[in-house]
């Protein structure tokens, strides 16, 4: 049988989440038996696209015109196209700042300096079609595995339904914002992570973007009971995707 054509890219992001998929040691050298990754700059040789691929997996956010370009290249020339992690879905950390003036954020980092134009980084779904979304910054291992799997039973990947708290409850963890008071943003964060952060005693950030149909107002409620204001909640969730409109319950 032939062996589908793979292509792993990355745009402005921190390679956390190609890393996260290198990380994989165990499973990589049984997976690279099944499908022929083709173009992989991280870590492989050579750096040019050719021919056509069955998957393309996209990680960052699309700022730069070197992004756009290789990404609309990356779509014409792939079956399937999955954003990877959070700044591929959402505009993560480089977006963080999207709602300040680009020049006083450019003024902030480089002083004086001349330095090129930039766009404004955004998610890789307003730039071209995107098949299916892998949640995370970055995504849970064994997500990324379970990604190539469907590929290879030519399927795409589930897409999570469930808040981060079903995970945690599932782990019998104390809840940091019932118990302790912490702002833990895992009611309307997206699950799938094993509730990895609060089962270490941290609160939920909100790294792998909000959870779809989410009971915002509800939600919100709950925090206002604990002493947060929904100003503060959101501002919050929104660091990782700015543009995501939280319902009316603010
Ligand atoms: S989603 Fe997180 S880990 Fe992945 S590129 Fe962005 S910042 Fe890095
Ligand atoms: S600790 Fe956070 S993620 Fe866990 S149940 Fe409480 S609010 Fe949800």
């Amino acid at each position: 049988m032939k062996r589908p054509r793979l292509a792993i890219a990355g745009l402005s992001g921190c390679s956390g989440c190609q890393l996260a998929l290198l990380n994989c040691e165990a499973e990589l050298s049984l997976l690279l038996e099944q499908v022929e990754c083709q173009f992989f700059p991280l870590a492989i040789s050579p750096v040019e696209l050719t021919g056509r691929y069955d998957l393309a997996l996209v990680e960052g956010c699309c700022t730069s015109r070197h992004d756009t370009f290789l990404l609309r290249e990356l779509r014409k020339r792939s079956s399937r196209l999955i954003a990877l992690g959070t700044c591929a879905a959402w505009g993560g950390v480089a977006a963080m700042g999207n709602d300040r003036p680009r020049s006083r954020l450019r003024r902030q980092v480089y002083g004086n300096q001349p330095i090129p134009a930039d766009g404004v980084p955004r998610p890789v779904s307003t730039v071209v079609t995107v098949d299916a979304t892998v949640h995370g910054c970055p995504p849970e291992p064994a997500e990324l595995l379970a990604l190539l799997a469907d590929l290879l039973h030519d399927t795409l990947p589930l897409q999570r339904s469930f808040p981060v708290c079903c995970d945690c409850r599932m782990r019998e963890n104390l809840c940091l914002l019932q118990e302790r008071g912490m702002l833990c943003l895992g009611l309307l964060t997206a699950g799938g992570c094993d509730a990895r952060c609060p089962s270490l005693g941290v609160p939920c950030e909100g790294c792998r973007g909000p959870v779809p149909e989410a009971n915002v107002t509800e939600a919100l409620t709950i925090y206002r009971q604990k002493g947060f204001d929904a100003p503060t909640v959101l501002g919050r969730l929104r660091r990782f995707c700015p543009e995501w409109q939280y319902g009316s319950g603010a």
